[in-house]
């Protein structure tokens, strides 16, 4: 038996059952793809956010004769994640 609870819960029902059970699964496969696709946008707007503040740092930095490492440090942002950046 499948351990995903909507392939058990539309395991005794027909195509077209409208019970409440069905109804529910429905619901939830529904939330799964808003869930993914909220998922996805999160981690295209952190990638965005990182390189903002990579190119941030990159430009104070060379303003202030600083490493950029310097700049994100001044501003508690974790360099690392932004260094891998163009
Ligand atoms: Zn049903």
């Amino acid at each position: 038996m499948s351990d995903d609870i909507v392939a058990r819960m539309r395991q005794s029902h027909r195509v077209g059952c409208d019970c409440v059970g069905c109804d529910a699964a429905d619901e939830i496969e529904r939330l799964r793809r808003d869930y993914s696709c909220i998922c996805g946008e999160m981690r295209r707007m952190m990638d965005e956010r990182d390189e903002a503040r990579w190119r941030l740092c990159k430009v104070v930095g060379d303003n202030r004769g600083v490493w950029g490492c310097e700049i994100a440090k001044e501003n508690g942002w974790d360099y690392l994640a932004t260094e891998a950046k163009p």
